[in-house]
């Protein structure tokens, strides 16, 4: 019989395609969510458990309260924690964002040391805790952003959402060093793309995906490098770390690159179907009218026309990620919004 898993955020973008992955292979998934009765935020991986060998139980757990996680963590052998809130426009950076990552961190844990059962933690992280701005990379004098870097350039009032990462993988590697029950992995996303299980996340990669498509960018894209990567590779390092020796930080991304040539990849597939942008926007215009697109000035100056590189080769030798072209992810991910 597999092992008992609690995984928080398990129905959300990521976390979904997490527990399918394990369900498939036959563990019980001990999935947290914020409210048990709002079962059509989790119905369709009840569907998917009742396919499969694994089981699925659902248990009601907080971010924000305190001693939430400790009961589901009793007997789990490994906690997956992807809860945290990925939403780039909020009214208070430290209600919305901070306190859910960091305490919430803090909080599953915590459920960790109590429950006497958990021998491994892995925590999703992302590459904004890695770096803040593209200049940073020029700023630390690095040819390419590693598992070396924190980011040092992110607050409150700047990429909040940044900020809210880098100080909740922080806290993890805090806590998990006063321990010697559990070991801590992290992986590292860059920006994920690819189909979603489920149709009512708010993640900020669905949002992107629709903005494109709707044409939100049509008179011109800004020239933002980001490093991007298939949502079923993200499940799949989830995985290996849960089954496999591991050890640290795990950045993630089959490629970086700016929004325009992302936007090349879609007219590739869909030719005129989308008003998608055919040029950049230059970046003094942007200075002027970013904050249309929810850019600030100071993002702008640190991020526009600033190319950046990740190195994966971590994830490659140690996870053994055979990433999935990013052509396939953008295809796979238009096809299921179509289709919904
Ligand atoms: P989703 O919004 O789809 O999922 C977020 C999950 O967190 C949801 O299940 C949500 O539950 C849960 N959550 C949020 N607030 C709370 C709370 N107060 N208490 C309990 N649960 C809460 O986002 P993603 O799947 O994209 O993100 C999952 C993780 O991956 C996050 O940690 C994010 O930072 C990280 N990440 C995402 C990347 C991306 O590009 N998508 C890139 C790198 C990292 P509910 O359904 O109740 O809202």
């Amino acid at each position: 019989m597999k092992n008992t898993v609690l995984v928080t955020g398990g129905s959300g973008y990521i976390g979904s395609w997490v527990v399918k992955g394990l369900l498939e292979k036959g563990y019980t998934v001990r999935m947290t969510v914020r409210d048990k009765s709002k079962k059509e935020k989790y119905e369709f991986l009840t569907d998917i458990a009742d396919k499969n060998k694994g089981e699925l139980e659902i248990w009601e757990a907080d971010l924000l309260k305190k001693g939430s996680f400790d009961e589901a963590a009793v007997g789990c052998d490994s906690i997956l924690h992807l809860a945290s809130p990925f939403i780039l426009n909020v009214k208070d950076a430290q209600l919305d964002l901070v306190d859910p990552a960091v305490k919430g961190t803090s909080n599953v844990l915590e459920a960790a040391n109590k429950s006497n059962s958990v021998r491994k933690v892995i925590l999703t992280s992302s590459v904004a805790a890695i770096y803040g701005d593209a200049i940073d990379m020029k700023n630390q004098h690095l040819s390419k952003f590693t598992e070396n870097e924190f980011n040092t350039s992110s607050s409150l009032d700047h990429l909040p959402y940044s900020f809210s990462k880098v100080q909740a993988e922080k806290k993890a590697w805090e806590i998990a060093k006063q321990q010697s029950s559990w070991e801590l992995i992290v992986v590292n996303p860059s920006f994920v793309m690819g189909p979603s299980l489920e149709s009512i996340s708010k993640s900020e990669s669905i949002k992107f995906m629709r903005n494109i498509l709707s044409g939100k960018f049509k008179s011109g894209a800004a020239e933002l490098y980001f490093g991007y990567v298939d949502v079923r590779d993200v499940a799949s390092a989830h995985i290996y770390c849960l089954e496999n020796k591991a050890e640290g930080r795990h950045i993630l991304a089959e490629r970086v690159t700016d929004i325009l040539s992302f936007s090349n990849l879609i007219e590739a597939e869909y030719k005129d179907k989308y008003k998608l942008p055919k040029s950049n926007n230059p970046k003094w215009v942007l200075s002027l009218i970013g904050s249309f697109f929810g850019l600030s000035r100071k993002f702008v100056k640190n991020n526009v026309g600033i190319p950046i590189q990740f190195d994966t080769s971590k994830s490659i030798e140690k996870l053994h990620l055979t990433y999935t072209p990013l052509q396939q992810t953008v295809r796979d991910m238009v096809d299921q919004m179509e289709s919904q």
